[in-house]
């Protein structure tokens, strides 16, 4: 995964401290998640089945994970086969190097963006701008990031982070042919994007997109959004170059049936988004390649626990749900992939050597919402777990949990740990630990020690 996106130093608990005290951005974030969230429940409240759907979701997700690499050869030869050409990523390098190297085939110097999670990983606009080519984002929410030359906080509403009157400034500053007069009102601030937009999708011959799904026996690629950008991205331009995850693949067109209920709901809390695109291969005038990225992600399919993440199809319900996302916001992730999801997903897209991305399965709660709400059943909480244990520790944390698992082991050994504990209650601080353990008790108070263990009173009042 590539690193382009950090703009960030620290970790997340840094990170997170200084959000905390933006109350712009934690009143902007509540009233945004909260929103979507209760819209969510009540369109997914409807469906009395919802629960069969989503075991169902997660089924297909993981028979197709299970057999990837023969549905990934048959996508492969379907999309050959309706004249569209496949190429191969393996990391984010190479995937930038073969589409700036379409688009300068074109001798095109511009292109216009359908938002994706996927090019925004590997850094496909910095890296078309060393190549003298500009990206124009044309999802609304993706405008204001790149007009406030800004980083997206949100899966599904980039801009979340931002109110109204923040976006109305953005406009005036950075878009030549705003309204001098425009207000803060969001039909306002919507037609100046579209007449602003409208020029770009005319002019441009060359559109990027990612995708929500590919078929594997049709070869066809969908596309879901709520704007209409989508729709005139895939369809004006004469050459479309798509860059998608490996891991966005369904078998079957039947199969999307399940996805097209799970996703609209989840996602924006519609029975359904008001434009689904499907194409397949080249059509007349209009070229078609896709290409293929794993940056990580067969890495990610190797380990038995966190090879789940893979199933997510980016709804953002985790992100919504989160007591941690709401207070902290996106930024502090460090990653395109913010909240429980990104918490699980970077950190094994793109390792954990750095201070960021060790912190990151630690940036949780461990509630469990993001579970409940999750419309593939990603054990979110199950992967922290394990990502914490597999996160690099200090060597005095080492030995602690070392000489812990020795003491919790023995029934005999924890019987006398917890006897010598009271013997020596009183040497306890009561408030804060000293040295290298002050840190544990910051943000909390150090439990009272007993003078009898239960275990010894147990055994005393059984024998009396
Ligand atoms: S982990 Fe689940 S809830 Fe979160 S974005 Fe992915 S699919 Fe949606």
């Amino acid at each position: 995964m590539s690193a382009t996106f950090l703009g960030m130093p620290g970790n997340f608990p840094k990170n997170a401290a200084e959000a905390v005290q933006n109350s712009q951005l934690r009143f902007n974030l509540r009233k945004a998640t909260h929103t979507i969230r209760d819209k969510r429940a009540a369109v997914v409240g409807e469906l009395p089945d919802w629960q069969e759907l989503r075991a169902a979701g997660k089924a297909i997700k993981d028979h197709t994970l299970r057999h990837l690499d023969r549905y990934l050869l048959q996508l492969e030869e379907a999309v050959t086969r309706a004249g569209g050409t496949v190429h191969w990523a393996r990391d984010a390098a190479e995937a930038n190097r073969i589409v700036a190297d379409l688009v300068k085939a074109t001798g095109e110097t511009e292109v216009v963006k359908v938002k994706s999670m996927a090019t925004q990983e590997i850094g496909l606009n910095e890296a078309l701008a060393k190549e003298g080519v500009t990206a124009y984002e044309t999802d609304l929410a993706e405008l204001i990031v790149q007009l406030g030359d800004d980083f997206p906080s949100h899966i599904l509403v980039p801009a979340i982070h931002r109110n109204r009157s923040e976006i109305r400034e953005i406009f005036l500053r950075e878009m030549p042919d705003a309204p001098a007069g425009l207000s803060d009102d969001p039909a306002a601030l919507a037609e100046a994007a579209r007449l602003h937009l409208r020029e770009r999708f005319l002019r441009s011959k060359v559109a990027i997109s990612g995708a929500n799904f590919m078929i594997a026996e049709t070869g066809t690629l969908v596309v879901l959004e709520s704007e209409g950008n989508g729709r005139m991205c895939l369809t004006l331009p004469r050459t479309l170059i798509s860059v998608v995850g490996i891991e966005k693949l369904l078998p079957t067109w039947r199969d999307l049936e399940v996805f097209l209920q799970l996703l609209p709901r989840s996602s924006t809390g519609e029975r359904m988004n008001p434009y689904t695109s499907m194409w397949t291969g080249s059509v007349e005038g209009q070229d078609f390649h896709l290409v293929l990225l794993d940056n990580g992600r067969t890495g990610v399919l190797a380990d038995e626990v966190g090879r789940q993440a893979l199933r997510c199809i980016r709804c953002s319900a985790c992100l919504n749900v989160c007591p941690v996302y709401e207070r902290a916001g996106g930024h502090a992730y460090g990653s395109v992939y913010p909240g429980p999801i990104g918490a699980i997903l970077t950190p094994q897209l793109r390792g954990m050597s750095s201070d960021l991305d060790a912190s990151l399965p630690f940036a949780s709660s461990l509630c469990g919402a993001c579970y409940d709400v999750c419309p593939v059943a990603i054990d979110i909480p199950e992967v922290l777990v394990d990502l914490r244990a597999k996160a690099p520790h200090g060597a005095a944390e080492r030995a602690g949990m070392k000489a812990a698992g020795w003491v919790l082991n023995s029934e005999r050994r924890l019987g006398a740990a917890q006897r010598l504990a009271s013997r020596m209650r009183r040497f306890v601080p009561k408030r804060r630990l000293p040295g290298p353990l002050a840190a544990w008790t910051d943000t909390r108070d150090v439990p009272d020690i007993p003078e009898e263990s239960f275990r010894d009173w147990w055994e005393r009042n059984e024998r009396a």
